[in-house]
C-alpha cells in the first residue's frame, strides 16, 4: 500500500477557573486562556493527531494507548505519546507527507497563534512546518465548540511509503 491517510478527532471541555491549568494546542502553551479538561495536559490537537496516527498504521485510539501512560507511569506530557506512532510509522517505512489540522472553537483565536503550533507540530512529528497546514472556525456557534464550552480538533494525516519514490524513478526511467 504506497499510500495511507488517517483522520483523527478529539474534543475537551474547557476546565473550572479554579483549576488553572495552562491551555495546551500543539505543544504550545497558550497565554491568557482556561486550560482544558482532561487526566493529561488535554492538548486536543496532539490527541486528535495521534488518532489520525494510529489510523495510518492500523493502530487503536488514543486511549487505550495513553491511559496506561497516564494512569500507570503518570506522563501527562501529551508529546510523548506520540512517539511510539511515529517510530511504529518509520518502521513501516512510511514518512509524513501532510498534515491537516481543522479547530472548531469560540477561543482562543487561532490565526495568531497558528504559527507558533505549525512549528510545534512540526517538530513533534519531525517534519518541515511547510507540511501542516491549521484553520480555525467558530462555527457560527452551532455546537457546543463554536459557544466557547470547549476545542474540537479534526486531523488528517497522510503518508508514503519510502519505496514509492524508487518504483515511480524506475518507471521515468523506462520511458
Ligand atoms: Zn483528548
Amino acid at each position: 500500500m504506497p499510500f495511507r491517510v488517517g483522520l483523527g478527532q478529539d474534543s475537551h471541555r474547557f476546565s473550572h477557573v479554579h483549576e488553572k491549568r495552562p491551555l495546551m494546542l500543539g505543544g504550545v502553551k497558550i497565554i491568557g486562556y482556561l486550560g482544558l479538561k482532561g487526566n493529561s495536559d488535554a492538548d486536543v490537537i496532539l490527541h486528535s493527531l495521534f488518532n489520525a496516527l494510529a489510523q495510518v498504521i492500523g493502530w487503536k485510539s488514543l486511549g487505550s494507548h495513553a491511559d496506561k501512560m497516564c494512569k500507570e507511569d503518570g506522563i501527562t506530557d501529551s508529546k510523548e505519546y506520540l512517539k511510539e506512532p511515529l517510530k511504529r510509522l518509520k518502521a513501516m517505512d512510511y514518512e509524513i507527507t501532510t498534515v491537516g489540522i481543522t479547530i472548531e472553537c469560540k477561543e482562543p483565536k487561532i490565526d495568531p497563534v497558528s504559527d507558533e503550533i505549525r512549528k510545534s507540530v512540526a517538530e513533534i512529528l519531525e517534519i518541515e512546518p511547510e507540511q501542516v497546514g491549521i484553520i480555525a472556525t467558530s462555527g457560527e456557534k452551532l455546537t457546543p465548540f463554536g459557544r466557547g464550552e470547549g476545542i474540537q480538533v479534526f486531523s488528517v494525516v497522510t503518508a508514503i511509503h519510502k519505496n514509492i519514490r524508487r518504483i515511480t524513478e524506475k518507471k521515468s526511467k523506462k520511458k
